[in-house]
């Protein structure tokens, strides 16, 4: 079982768990450096503004990382709709308004809502 910190975080005024991550578990390419990187278990859609003031990364880096640790993925909302990379209607991860996390390809995506003359609001994923 990974470690787990409890650091208190001075951009959510709040603590936060935070634990490191082991290289993906995925082999083929090794898109990472090492592999270990630091997890918030604690993302929230806030911390996608700016950085994180614990890690020094991107706010969305660290929602992508949560997204692909699946440590906590209660912590995202999920909204169904066809992934543009994977082409699967599926399940996507959003991570903030911006983007949202394919939980079957793990591609990170730009989405928004389109709304249909019936006043229908559909998601979609932008290339
Ligand atoms: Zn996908």
């Amino acid at each position: 079982m990974t470690k787990v910190h409890t650091v208190f975080c001075p951009g959510c005024a709040h603590k936060v768990r935070l634990t490191v991550s082991e290289a993906p578990p995925h082999d083929g390419q090794a898109n990472l450096p090492d592999g270990a990187e630091f997890v918030c278990l604690d993302f929230g859609e806030a911390c996608t503004e700016g950085a994180c003031p614990l890690t020094g990364s991107p706010g969305i880096v660290m929602g992508v990382r949560l997204a692909r640790s699946h440590l906590n993925d209660g912590r995202f909302k999920t909204m169904t709709a066809t992934c543009q990379a994977c082409g699967n209607v599926t399940e996507l991860e959003v991570l903030d308004s911006d983007y949202v996390f394919c939980t079957v390809c793990e591609t990170t995506s730009r989405w928004t809502l389109l709304t249909l003359d019936d006043e229908t609001r559909i998601a979609v994923t932008l290339g």
